[in-house]
């Protein structure tokens, strides 16, 4: 641990989030962060060069109303039960702050989204890991909590990451009512890749949180625009936390891409369904050369192969050329997370792959 006379005591106890490698290289084919590989709507880039003619001598909107509203509509929900943020990691952050300091542990599972240890380290939240199954499956009864354990909320990614298995909505329903005095937080970032949006469950359970990003199914990682729903005091929590750090959150040029990118229906369908599509493909011609590969209802696949060794493959596909993402944890230090391209960036893999591994 560091000894900087200058830190604050929790500073030097913190253990930061490490995002996958943005290479200043061009030409490498990046499949380790689970960026969209097609560009926003043409529509975002109009709306984007528009907003930037008028008015950025202004402040933008604190509530960012108008995006507010667009995802509101889309969900089918009022705008008073959405909160906007800067990016899904900052609305999970504020989300961590307002719910779950409650001096008692927060439970999750041992292998989902990395960022939700390092907000408990910033924000002194005790966690409580529950182990997926030996499948890397959730199952919802290890969430059940013996008589007397107090809890400060449960969260989980669903389709989980970097698993990419989805859970069902009936699982939800089941924390949710295991945990009625506590919030759920469900982070659903790759939901719009085939997965079960819990978001129709929120006016039935107050304790309900779903939290959206406009990054990945939206090809909006630059943009930094994340969302959460849920009843209106939980969003009025959030609203405090936020106000209580950046008034705004969402810039100008944000918001209005961020509204383009929600009216443009056709191609976010198209877009998504490629995707999804050439996950399918992928996932075959993996299998074909001997990966085992977990279902995904997401926009990447994690897989393993019994004769090679993951991070060894990592970088042999790192000198070709290709970026995937391996984690040096317990139990998945066997797996590489592959985010979906398009269909010539899963050729390129494939090939690259083939000339790899061992003849079988
Ligand atoms: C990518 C990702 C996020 C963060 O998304 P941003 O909106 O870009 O901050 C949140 N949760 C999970 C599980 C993710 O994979």
């Amino acid at each position: 641990m560091t000894k900087n006379s200058f830190f604050s005591p929790v500073v030097g106890q913190l253990v930061p989030y490490v995002p996958g490698e943005q290479p200043k290289l061009v030409n490498l084919v990046k499949l380790n962060t689970n960026e969209n590989p097609y560009p926003p709507s043409p529509k975002v880039v109009v709306a984007i060069a528009q907003a930037a003619q008028h008015g950025l001598q202004l402040y933008p909107d604190p509530e960012a109303t108008v995006l507010r509203q667009a995802i509101a509509t889309q969900h089918g929900l009022a705008a008073e039960h959405v909160f906007m943020g800067n990016g899904s990691d900052e609305v999970l952050a504020h989300a961590f702050f307002a719910f779950f300091q409650q001096g008692c542990p927060l439970l999750m599972p041992d292998i989902s989204y990395s960022f939700y240890q390092v907000y408990c380290r910033l924000y002194g939240i005790k966690v409580k890991v529950v182990p997926l199954d030996g499948a890397l499956r959730l199952q919802v009864a290890d969430y059940a909590c013996s008589a007397g354990d107090s809890v400060a909320g449960v969260v989980i990614a669903n389709p989980n990451a970097p698993t990419g298995v989805g859970l069902p909505l009936g699982d939800i329903e089941t924390l949710l009512k295991v945990h009625p005095g506590r919030v759920v937080l469900v982070d659903e970032a790759y939901v719009d890749f085939g997965g079960q949006s819990a978001v129709g469950l929120i006016a039935r359970y107050p304790n309900l949180l779903v939290v959206h990003t406009l990054s990945k199914s939206r090809s909006l990682a630059g943009l930094r625009i994340g969302y959460a729903c849920g009843q209106t005091h939980l969003i009025e929590a959030l609203e405090r936390v936020k106000n209580s750090f950046n008034s705004y959150p969402l810039d100008r040029l944000a918001i209005a891409g961020g509204v383009a990118a929600c009216e443009d229906v056709a191609y976010f369908e198209q877009t998504r369904h490629a995707v999804m599509s050439s996950r399918e493909g992928l996932m075959l011609a993996l299998e074909d050369l001997g990966f085992s590969v977990l279902p995904s209802q997401t926009n990447f696949i994690f897989v393993c192969h019994p004769k090679a060794d993951a991070a060894q493959l990592a970088a042999s596909l790192r000198q070709r050329g290709i970026l995937v993402r391996h984690f040096k944890q317990a139990r998945i230090d066997q797996y590489l997370r592959i985010s979906i391209g398009t269909p010539h960036q899963s050729d390129q893999l494939v090939a690259a792959l083939t000339a790899i591994l061992p003849i079988q």
